[in-house]
């Protein structure tokens, strides 16, 4: 085995990262950290440190690492039949029973599901699908697609115009004419501090029909949206949010795109958080939870109003010209099935909402308190604390000084990954859906510490 010092100056020889400062790593001045092992909730790094991973990798690893049943099932997909395409009806025995088992989960009112790789290209083949529709329906002008401030939704060209995030558009000439963006469903950072929280539903609800009015409704195809407000910042939605912008829309005819890449599965204690919080999507994405990132594997699952649609498109112009070589491929459906079936027979789900609200309740025990929490938030297995400078006012601290990542880097150097979210000083946690009380304890009590040691 190399030495980790050899490991690391090939990586920075070598390796192009995603989401890396590409200077700073080449010239070593950040941690090249090499993961070499993982079980439960810990990862371990190739100099043996443990590390309790509270954001279950990139909130992926839902059901914890190291499961068997999991790698059994891959491996036994690999040596029976490791590929064939799901091009003009074909399919594998895993593909079609993942494709059965995800439709047992969806909400009543959905049809099919597409199978893809991963969460920006799913979230593509949505915008395809959208502007496929309304050309079928004879409506060439209806495809611009709202999506939101602080939304994520990948990073592509398409959908890292969708990503709401200056980071993910800047120098990139994003976002594409076709996207457009309204108000973050984001009540903490709401410009009216004496506004309630309805009322800031409704002011969403309004900013939305005024961005609709003013680029002519008959121009506007979908609306895109997390359940939770995730990448973001780790928000779940002000009371009644869902149920405002879905009539907003009903009035003019727009898709909705539930983007369930977090949520679906599981994560907010719902099966789907668009069922958790009363959306009747016409498509939804899906991603990391469906393999909990055994393997690669995405889907959009599509309703019976928008198959039918398509149905019609393909008898009057041919079949749809859309798909990847590896669509539906057997080893991530492998792992799906494997995935969704863990999930049932451990109780997972029901878990989230015991030991998230554990978790979140720890957090606020210890440190609402303290003058620079401003926020502690989230839903099942997903929470978030905001730091301010100060609480009066709600003043944020200057982006430069960095608090979040400082706070963030502490942790880590005291064995709990917690994630610093990309815009604003917020810590994010999303731990594996095994967590249990003892390790959610670990959690809370190392970042009582950090915060005081960080802030005072
Ligand atoms: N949608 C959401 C809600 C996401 O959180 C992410 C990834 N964090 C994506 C889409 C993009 O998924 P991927 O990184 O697999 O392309």
């Amino acid at each position: 085995m190399l030495h980790n010092d050899q490991m690391s100056q090939w990586d920075r020889e070598n390796f192009f990262h995603p989401s890396t400062h590409l200077a700073k790593h080449a010239r070593g001045e950040t941690p090249s950290r090499v993961i070499s092992g993982a079980q439960g909730v810990y990862i371990e790094d190739r100099d043996g440190k443990k590390l309790l991973d509270a954001f279950a990798g990139l909130y992926c690893v839902n059901v914890g690492y190291g499961r068997t049943e999991i790698a059994e099932a891959i491996s036994a997909q690999a040596h029976e039949l490791a590929y064939y395409h799901s091009y003009v009806g074909h399919g594998t025995e895993a593909s079609i029973t993942l494709a059965k088992m995800v439709m047992d989960r969806a909400p009543a009112h959905m049809s099919k599901v597409y199978f893809g790789l991963g969460g920006s290209d799913a979230n593509e083949t949505n915008v395809k699908l959208v502007w496929y529709y309304n050309n079928i329906l004879g409506r060439p002008q209806k495809k611009k697609i709202i999506s939101r401030w602080r939304g994520y939704h990948g990073s592509g060209l398409v959908t890292g115009s969708l990503t709401g995030l200056e980071l993910f558009h800047k120098k990139f000439d994003l976002p594409l004419d076709q996207v457009i963006h309204t108000e973050a469903p984001y009540y903490f950072r709401r410009d009216d501090l004496d506004m309630s929280e309805a009322d800031f539903t409704d002011h969403c609800a309004q900013k939305l029909e005024e961005l609709i009015q003013k680029e002519g409704p008959d121009t506007i195809a979908a609306f895109i949206g997390e359940p939770v407000l995730g990448t973001g910042g780790i928000v779940p939605p002000p009371e009644g949010y869902w149920a405002a912008i879905q009539a907003v829309l009903k009035k003019h005819d727009i898709l909705l795109i539930a983007d369930e890449v977090v949520t679906g599965f599981g994560r907010t204690g719902s099966m789907m958080g668009s069922s958790h919080y009363g959306m009747e999507p016409d498509i939804i994405t899906i991603a990391k939870g469906l393999t909990s990132a055994y393997a690669p594997l995405s889907g959009s699952i599509v309703s019976a109003k928008v198959w039918k649609v398509l149905e019609d498109g393909t008898d009057e112009f041919g079949p749809i010209g859309h798909g990847w070589t590896y669509s539906a491929h057997p080893i991530g459906a492998a792992a799906g099935v494997a995935n969704l079936k863990l999930l049932d027979d451990l109780n997972l789900i029901e878990n989230n909402t015991v030991t998230g609200d554990y978790l979140r309740a720890g957090f606020r025990e210890r440190l609402a308190d303290h003058p620079n929490v401003g926020d502690i938030r989230g839903v099942g297995m997903l929470a978030a604390i905001e730091f301010v400078e100060e609480k009066d006012g709600r003043k944020f601290f200057d982006a430069s000084a960095g608090v979040g990542a400082k706070i963030s880097a502490a942790m880590a150097a005291k064995g709990v990954i917690a994630r610093a979210m990309p815009q604003g000083d917020i810590l994010g946690f999303a731990p594996p859906f095994c967590l249990t009380k003892d390790e959610a304890d670990i959690i809370i009590t190392t970042t009582e510490a950090v915060v005081r040691e960080t802030l005072g």
